[in-house]
């Protein structure tokens, strides 16, 4: 059988193994899936939020060999996992708890049409079933963790995919759910690449995929979910913007932005990559931000001490170095760093600063996905705007600005899923939050209200009991034209006058529409036409 030998990007250490799952032996694993669906989706809500509980309490108990686990395999610093990794899956448990549990319940729906006013109708949030869960590398626990979480909630069942490069990290999750006590079956992982993920979404029976990676291998995930219909959430990469106006508290928004542009060595999907300054505070931002860069230690993930550990693969390195050596080419001025540190570990690179950066740089246009950050002078705020939606990307953005008025008038003209002012990345951490991006960073949502409701397929029912056949059934007759035409005539151009002549004259054949509906109600309703 084949097996995937995952070794530190640190040091090169093997940090263990896993068998690949054989792509015919996947669709046993979907019926499995399924026959846990079955029986998990009869189970009331507040009772799945027990073994969701357990799941909270053991990350709480396991929190260290969790942080050490993807700092060896994923490369980045244990204390960053710490706090990145384990922090966004507990504020995602409490949210299901309290509010995941109340937006899953049964709803009435107060409708407002008058043809409808003598019924009673509710939502209902059914799962969908079966879901693929493909993720990605670079934050292998949270992401996987936070969505099955969510969907288990909602009543699904999920095979995860995690990365072949972080396969370790991945077989953790599904061990944590399988030990809190979710059925047997209902979460498990398929170990592997490309052809286990093809696989997966190969399956009639699986009704839903969230996937977590890059643009290219999205639009073929979407292309192969479309064969059988599934449901698609996609999060996709970025090139996350920073705002900085002119009025910005210079050393808030450096230190800020020295965090968001390197944190996991810049193999952040949501990581700040370009920097529009406005002039007035161009050279201060540079030279405020340069010492805050100049400051991260470059270590060993498992030190105490290690602001920044190496990249996970050859391949990331190599695109890095690409954006430099083109930003160079093109009149960049390198502030800081710009090359790797071998003598740490072949995967080390330090952070770098490019200056002067301009529209054309392939580090302003592609996702760089390292640690390097480009920083532009522009003349406003509004061309900040500007450049920073002039991207195929969407995922975050942030204001740097001490003026409220401003950052609420800029915010929503940013084109993308979430803004944070004066920070970055909040979305995530905050499971009140939405996660996911516009353009090519995505579609669908997760977390939060809005990420819930994509797990579920709303049904609407609707009841009536007072035996009145409904206006719009047979048979047509000369008198419902007459009604409608004249209800419509009065909607288009309402007067008193045409009212109250044409309500003598339509007094029998309104007597004859309560034979249909509560006159109240409907006349309550068709009032709200006249808006
Ligand atoms: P990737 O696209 O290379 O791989 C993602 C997953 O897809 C892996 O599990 C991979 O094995 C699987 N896969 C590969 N080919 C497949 C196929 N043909 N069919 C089905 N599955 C397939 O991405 P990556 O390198 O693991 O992750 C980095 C990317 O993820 C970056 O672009 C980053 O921005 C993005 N990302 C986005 C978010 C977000 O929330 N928007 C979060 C983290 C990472």
């Amino acid at each position: 059988m084949e097996r995937i030998v995952v070794k530190s990007p640190a040091d090169g250490s093997v940090v263990g193994e896993v068998a690949v799952m054989p792509p015919e032996a996947i669709e046993g694993m979907i019926a499995r899936a399924h026959a846990a669906y079955l029986h998990w989706r009869e189970v009331p809500l507040h009772q799945r939020v027990e073994p969701l509980r357990r799941l909270k309490r053991l990350i709480l108990q396991e929190r260290r060999a969790i942080a050490e686990l993807v700092a060896r395999e994923q490369g980045k610093p244990r204390i960053e996992a710490m706090i990145v990794e384990l922090f966004p899956p507990l504020d995602v448990s409490a949210f299901l708890m309290y509010d995941g549990v109340r937006l899953l319940q049964p709803r009435r729906v107060r409708s407002k049409n008058p043809f409808f006013s003598d019924r009673r109708s509710t939502y209902y949030f059914h799962p969908y079933g079966v879901w693929a869960v493909i993720a990605p590398w670079n934050y292998p626990f949270t992401i996987p963790m936070t969505q099955l979480m969510a969907l288990t909630l909602a009543g699904n069942a999920a095979l995860l995919k995690p990365s072949p490069l972080t396969p370790l990290t991945g077989a953790k999750v599904v061990e944590l759910f399988e030990r809190a006590g979710f059925p047997e079956g209902l979460v498990q992982v398929v170990q592997g690449g490309a052809p286990q993920g093809s696989a997966l979404l190969a399956s009639p029976t699986v009704r839903g995929v969230i996937f977590t990676g890059s643009v290219p291998i999205g639009r073929t995930v979407a292309e192969q979910a479309a064969k059988t219909n599934k449901k698609v959430i996609l999060e996709l990469g970025g090139k996350d913007p920073a705002l900085v106006l002119a009025d910005a508290d210079i050393q808030h928004a450096a230190q800020g932005i020295a965090w968001a542009s390197m944190v996991n060595a810049g193999q952040t999907c949501a990581s700040v990559e370009r920097v529009y300054v406005e002039q007035h505070a161009y050279e201060p931002f540079l030279e405020a931000l340069r010492a805050e860069l100049a400051k991260i230690r470059l270590g060993h993930p498992l030190h105490e001490e290690t602001d920044m550990g190496p990249v996970v693969a050859r391949f990331q390195l190599e695109r890095v170095q690409r954006h430099i050596e083109d930003a160079c080419a093109r009149g960049g001025r390198v502030l800081l760093g710009g090359r790797g540190r071998a003598d740490l570990g072949e995967l080390y690179h330090e952070p770098t600063l490019i200056a002067d950066a301009s529209d054309e740089m392939l580090g302003m246009q592609e996702e760089t996905f390292g640690p390097l950050v480009m920083v532009q002078p522009v003349a406003s705020a509004e061309e900040a705007v500007r450049k920073a939606n002039a991207s195929a990307f969407g995922l975050t953005a942030s204001i740097w600005t001490r003026d409220p008025h401003k950052a609420q008038r800029l915010a929503p003209l940013l084109e993308c899923g979430s803004v944070s002012v004066n920070s970055h990345i909040v979305a995530y951490g905050d499971s009140y939050g939405v996660w996911g991006g516009v353009k090519d960073s995505g579609v669908g949502r997760t977390h939060g209200e809005f990420g819930l409701y994509e797990l579920v397929q709303p049904q609407y029912v609707s009841e009536v009991y007072t035996g009145k056949p409904e206006l719009w059934w047979y048979p047509y007759s000369a008198r419902v034209h007459r009604i409608t035409d004249w209800l419509m005539a009065f909607l288009a151009s309402p007067s008193l006058k045409m009212g109250g002549a044409t309500a003598r004259r339509m007094l029998p054949e309104l007597r004859y529409l309560t034979r249909h509906f509560s006159p109240l109600k409907m006349t309550g309703g068709l009032l709200r036409y006249l808006r």
